[in-house]
């Protein structure tokens, strides 16, 4: 008898210091589908649904696409979201006929209105539904703060490896497998899951340079040992003030074997050995300018306190106008400002006017400079190569871009837009390297697709509802004691 496995995925990455619900009109502006349309998205993407769907093939077993949602991060979800997600979900089990398991892709740092622990939430839901026995098998962002519900819920979950997330489609792929093998009783998992007391900064979260490349190297070889079916490391995600805010660990061993304490307990040990190396440099504004004449261009600035894939507005001027009032440039820098687009309307390209644009964070009013109109145009774009995200489609709505006096480039978009992709430039004939500079408001997601033509990297420790410091906020719900909160 041929095996179905049902597919079931909802990805957001909710930032509880940012205002405003996040609706069932962003996950709809973004992704919902139902159905075989969530295999028509996915099928090729650089994706875990992708990876899924194509290792499920291989193994002969049926995949039953149910639902998948995704919204942009940003503020919380409103409990609507989590209400209909949970109720077509079920609506869409009951329809599918007879299922043998589930492969699941929750994000793991998923806030509700009414739950703080959304993905714990909606799994639990699930596994309420189909009932103890039913194998059901999960992918986890690394920035998931997993919870003890979430590990409850499932037999075992696999989060990606690397940051930015460009191993998506094979993690799929793994969670295929082991649920393949799972179907044909060649293997139980058992997961053992550990909570340790330190937040990483969001700052240290790149797995291709230390502290990061060190422990994720040393994961690896964890995982190679006898008896280990997977080891995640969970790095967290520090804007989400809950009470599982911080760094995990998961392993997947196989029954009997012993191998999870065990490799939980050397990687607890390794991360705790030097908890300072996970805290960040955080140098500002003040200090960038003053360093940046010799460093190698083009330099991709990174701007931390409005990291768009961490939640934040991707509207902060800060930087555009520390830049430009020191006469740093000429720089690209992609600013969402509908109203400002509104505005360029009024004009025809080479026309010169007054723009007032974005916003000041916690002061009033935007950035006010004089510019030249260029163009403007619908801003759609497509990615192909596998990069952060695994999106593959970018739609910045009616996008005006203007030259200031200074000769700096800025592009003023209609839609919020993550800058995870060099084709926001090549696709408008734009040349990155003509840039000295080029600010991206992201922390290391965007480093995937502008550090291939960018010799300096430099991580700005800007203000923001995704600022780097995570002592500047209040937290209500977090452990304690929790570093560099408290250091114990
Ligand atoms: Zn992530």
């Amino acid at each position: 008898m041929v095996k179905r496995v049902g597919v079931i995925g909802i990805h957001h990455e909710s930032n509880t210091f940012v205002d405003g619900l996040t609706t069932l009109a962003d996950f709809k502006q973004h992704y919902w589908l139902e159905g075989d349309d969530v295999v028509g998205v996915f099928r090729n993407a650089y994706h875990e649904l992708g990876g899924m769907f194509e290792a499920l093939e291989e193994e002969g077993i049926v995949a039953v696409p149910l639902i998948y949602a995704e919204a942009l991060p940003s503020g919380v979800v409103s409990g609507s979201v989590l209400s209909t997600f949970i109720s077509r979900m079920g609506v869409a089990i009951d329809a599918a006929g007879p299922l043998d398991g589930f492969l699941v892709a929750p994000h793991g740092a998923a806030v509700s209105e009414f739950f703080l622990d959304m993905d714990g939430h909606w799994l639990t839901a699930l596994r309420n539904k189909i009932g103890p026995h039913v194998p059901v098998v999960g992918t986890l962002d690394p920035h998931a703060n997993l919870s003890k519900r979430m590990v409850a819920a499932t037999d075992a979950m696999i989060a990606y490896k690397t940051n930015p997330h460009t191993d998506q489609r094979d993690v799929g792929r793994e969670a295929a497998l082991l649920i393949a093998r799972m179907l044909r009783n060649e293997v139980k998992p058992v997961a053992h899951f550990v909570e340790l007391p330190l937040a990483i900064s969001i700052e240290q979260q790149h797995t291709a340079v230390e502290p990061c490349k060190s422990l994720f190297a040393y994961a690896a070889e964890l995982e190679s040992l006898v008896g280990v079916l997977s080891v995640s490391v969970c790095i967290g995600f520090p804007y989400s003030d809950v009470p599982e805010m911080g760094t995990s660990v998961l392993v997947i061993e196989e029954r009997g074997t012993g191998a999870g304490p065990l490799v939980a307990e050397r990687l607890r040990k390794f991360i705790l050995s030097d908890k300072s190396r996970f805290n960040g440099l955080k140098k500002d504004v003040v200090t960038v300018i003053s360093e940046m004449d010799v460093w190698e261009t083009p330099i991709l600035f990174l701007d931390m306190g409005d990291n768009i894939g961490g939640g934040a507005p991707g509207n902060l001027v800060g930087l555009l106008e520390a830049f430009e009032q020191h006469g740093k440039g000429p720089f690209f820098i992609s600013i969402f400002d509908p109203e400002a687009v509104a505005r360029a309307c009024a004009y025809t390209p080479r026309d010169r006017f007054t723009l007032e644009l974005g916003l000041r964070y916690k002061q009033p009013g935007g950035y006010r400079c004089n510019v030249e109109l260029q163009w403007i145009k619908n801003g759609s774009f497509h990615e192909q190569h596998a990069r952060h995200g695994g999106y593959t489609k970018f739609e910045m709505g009616l996008t005006a871009l203007v030259i200031t006096d200074h000769g700096n480039t800025i592009m003023l978009t209609s839609q919020r837009v993550p800058p995870f992709s060099l084709q926001q430039l090549l696709a408008f004939d734009m040349v990155p390297q003509a840039f000295r500079m080029i600010v991206a408001k992201g922390v290391n997601a965007p480093i995937a697709a502008y550090g291939p033509v960018c010799k300096t990297i430099c991580q700005v420790d800007t203000e923001g509802p995704t600022q780097a410091d995570m002592t500047r906020f209040t937290y209500i719900h977090r452990k304690v004691p929790l570093y560099p909160f408290e250091d114990s």
